[in-house]
């Protein structure tokens, strides 16, 4: 009896051992990650580059194509094992000549109003749109206003985002709607034109642009749609109540093209022990035009690059293949995430883990994953490794939307979470630019990535069906 006690003693105090020698290792790893990425890291060089020497990239435009180019060169330089663009037909939708707008509260009497067009809207007639308003807060009310209500005006969608709400997302989520189907709904009911209130949570001056859809609306039914700043949104409704019968006019003169080839841009550290299971890390190449793209997703892309090179720089020799994916088209089509997922199952590619760095370069401050339980408590056990560098967010939700269309059994999937609460100020509007990502926060990004990748690989993902097919 006595015997098996000190057996049992042994086997447990060894085993303590080699847990704490393990989680030494992993503590001195980590160290070394973040390290490099605050002494050495690249990530801010390279945003540099795309967002001042290239700028906006919009699907099918020029400047995405030099951003193609650019990141396949740079990640060439790297050392990895294979880079390759994999082709993509994306949609081609241009601006044209800047928006113009006023509100008209008595004949001559007018002032000007700070609009865009939304991504995938209809030109308005050449000579602009003219319309009396009617505001509404939800599709709900536009349905229950009705086409005696709405035919031959112009469909003001108001409701802001949340500010009660901390998860900044999730208050996005909550008035999206507005401007994604805004007006496919409103032309239902006869509207002629519909203005959105920016999703945006401060007052300002900036329009934000966005996806919308007309959905199955035949071509002569589809009507224009821009968004307009929240201060000018507020000044509209305000002024409603006071004259409802005021006019706003607005002309824009975007145009869809036909769809042109673009690229995904794919690097790739082939893995020592597993090279058949795929880690993937990533962002979306593309961006809207008004900005330069910097924190949507200018700052994914290079925290992306430097993970690879991070892992390179710190003499990591990966067990699993681990990608770098800089997916074209996330904002109008994500036909880069739907290609890369076909082209994953045509092949047959098993991947085990995919990690989006989607909601600006912020101080990062965890990841929300999309995995089953054995997976995210195997996840949660690492936090303690995290807590020196501030990390604390673990939460089950949402991952990326370009790794989304890799969602099958056993896969797990995460995205970057950085503080959230300034992010909308800059998403998809003139002044998302590179000034305001700072240094600092954009490489503690790249080196939480770089962190999670590393002990993802080390550990592996827990998944009977991704364990026995090796
Ligand atoms: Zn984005």
């Amino acid at each position: 009896m006595k015997k098996l006690l000190v057996v049992l003693l042994l086997i447990f105090t060894g085993q303590a051992l080699e847990a704490q020698n393990t989680s030494e290792k992993d503590a001195a790893m980590l160290e070394a990650i973040y390290k490099e990425s605050l002494l050495n890291g690249n990530s801010y060089n390279w945003l540099d580059h795309l967002s001042n020497k290239i700028g906006g990239r919009l699907s099918g435009s020029i400047n995405a194509q030099k951003a193609v180019q650019y990141t396949k060169e740079e990640l060439e330089k790297l050392g990895l094992d294979r880079v390759w663009l994999q082709p993509v037909m994306v949609p081609k939708w241009v601006r044209g000549l800047k928006e113009y707008s006023f509100m008209e509260t008595g004949p001559g009497v007018t002032s000007v109003m700070n609009i865009c067009a939304l991504g995938g809207s209809v030109a308005t007639p050449n000579a602009g749109l003219k319309a009396n308003v009617v505001e509404v807060t939800s599709l709900e009310e536009l349905d229950s206003l009705g086409s005696k209500n709405i035919k031959g005006k112009i469909v003001f969608f108001n409701r802001p985002m949340r500010a009660d709400l901390i998860q900044t997302f999730e208050a996005y989520g909550g008035c999206v709607d507005q401007r994604y189907s805004g007006a496919k709904q409103a032309a239902k009911y006869g509207a002629v034109g519909i203005v959105v209130r920016s999703m945006n949570l401060r007052n300002d001056d900036f329009p934000h642009t966005g996806a919308m859809s007309y959905g199955d609306l035949p071509a002569s039914k589809r009507i224009p749609a821009c968004a307009i700043s929240t201060n000018d949104a507020n000044k509209l409704s305000n002024t409603l109540k006071l004259i409802p019968e005021l006019n706003f006019y607005f002309k824009q003169n975007c145009k869809t093209y036909p769809d042109v080839e673009s690229h995904n841009v794919i690097g790739e550290i082939t893995g020592s022990t597993y090279p058949n299971k795929y880690m993937i890390v990533g962002g979306h190449l593309d961006s809207w035009d008004l900005g330069d793209g910097s924190h949507d997703d200018g700052a994914g892309v290079v925290q992306s690059m430097d993970v690879l090179r991070l892992l390179k720089k710190t003499g990591y020799t990966p067990k699993h293949s681990i990608r770098v994916v800089l997916f074209m088209n996330e904002e109008n089509g994500l036909r880069g995430g739907n290609a890369y997922a076909t082209q994953a199952t045509l092949k047959a590619e098993n991947h085990v883990f995919a990690l989006e760095s989607d909601s600006g370069g912020f101080t990062p401050r965890g990841f929300s994953f999309d995995c089953d339980a054995a997976n995210f408590s195997q996840i949660q056990s690492w936090q303690p490794l995290f807590k020196p560098y501030l990390i604390h967010y673990f939460e089950k939700g949402g991952s990326g939307a370009d790794i989304g269309p890799l969602k099958k059994e056993g896969i797990v999937l995460a995205g970057l979470r950085p503080d959230s609460q300034r992010y909308f100020d800059y998403h998809h509007a003139e002044n998302d630019t590179f000034d305001a990502v700072n240094k600092r926060e954009l490489e503690l990004g790249a080196a939480t990535m770089t962190s999670l990748i590393y002990l993802m690989d080390t550990y592996g993902v827990k998944n009977s069906l991704t364990q026995i097919k090796k």
